[in-house]
């Protein structure tokens, strides 16, 4: 390893974990900042009753109710790709993340199972390990491995689960889940990373995943009944078509708050009953929920 390499892994980490005020003078628009779980602190909780979530606006298409697709049957013949280039730097980042407390094995397995340096530009191929959000253009982030994993465990996905991902990105996120669960949906806004986040998915042997191009909003009317969602980009409040397809049974991981402040990581549960709780775990900053469909 280069001196010169050494200086722009410890550039991106210094830019990821410096104070706000600096990151947004510095940084481009929309770029996520690394989170530092606080320490020692219990989570605010909060519980929202079905009734609230009734109350926000819905302008969404109504979505269809559907019985669930025979497909959502685990995949017989479904293997992840596994792939050991940089394992000994993924077991690393695996270190790491063990010691904010994440001590799922399952989850740790996926980490250290995912080549992280596919998903990210070249150039910045060297810190693709490091426990820091990464630049993956567009003004777009890929997140901190540990906010990663931490979110999949929360979904407590099964080999068949339906889990559908708001904010594909590169497709690292997405490429996480199909290790859990073949059955992996997820939506881009900008047609651009979509469309190269699904090349790179099929390169790379995660062919199961659906990409799709269009404003996560409105979730994936024509398939509704996801045993998990998940939302990679903070939005003001969670978009009411998410709630219907989340199926009874299911979680969503979701950042609210405004665009570039500190949010809240979410964890809603609808019950077997339909009834929705919402959690309020702990602070993030992610890039913005955004609405207008960009080419
Ligand atoms: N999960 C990604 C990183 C997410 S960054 C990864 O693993 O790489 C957040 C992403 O959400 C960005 O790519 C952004 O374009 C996308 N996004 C923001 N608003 C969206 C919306 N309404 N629908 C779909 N995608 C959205």
């Amino acid at each position: 390893m280069t001196h010169r390499h050494d200086w722009s892994r410890l550039l991106v980490c210094a830019v990821a974990v410096c104070g706000l005020a600096a990151i947004w003078l510095w940084l481009p628009e929309n770029t996520e900042p690394r989170l530092i779980p606080p320490e020692g602190q219990e989570p605010d909780i909060e519980t929202r009753s079905e009734s609230d979530s009734a109350t926000m606006p819905d302008s969404a298409p109504a979505s269809q109710p559907a019985s669930r697709p025979a497909e959502s049957q685990p995949l017989a013949s479904w293997e992840p790709p596994k792939s050991t280039a940089r394992q000994k730097e993924r077991d690393a980042m695996v270190r790491t993340i063990r010691r904010y407390g994440l001590a799922d094995q399952r989850i740790l397995d996926v980490m250290a199972a995912v080549p992280r340096h596919e998903f990210v530009d070249a150039r910045l191929a060297g810190s693709a390990y490091d426990d820091c959000p990464l630049p993956i253009g567009h003004g777009q982030t890929i997140s901190q491995p540990y906010i990663v994993a931490e979110m999949t465990r929360l979904l407590e996905l099964k080999s068949d689960s339906r889990v559908l991902e708001i904010g594909t990105g590169s497709g690292y996120q997405a490429a996480v889940l199909a290790h859990l669960t073949p059955h992996v949906y997820t939506i881009e806004i900008i047609n651009e990373l979509a469309d190269s986040a699904a090349e790179r998915l099929k390169r790379l042997g995660y062919d199961v995943v659906k990409v799709r191009h269009g404003d996560g909003y409105y979730g994936w009317p024509e398939d509704v009944d996801f045993d998990a969602i998940i939302v990679t980009a903070a939005a003001g409040q969670i978009p009411p078509p998410l709630l219907k397809q989340l199926a009874p049974g299911g979680r969503m991981v979701i950042p609210i708050g405004a665009p570039f402040s500190i949010q809240s990581l979410v964890l809603v549960k609808k019950d077997s009953d339909g009834r929705l709780s919402a959690q309020r775990l702990m602070a993030v900053q992610f890039v913005p929920f955004v609405r207008k469909t960009k080419s």
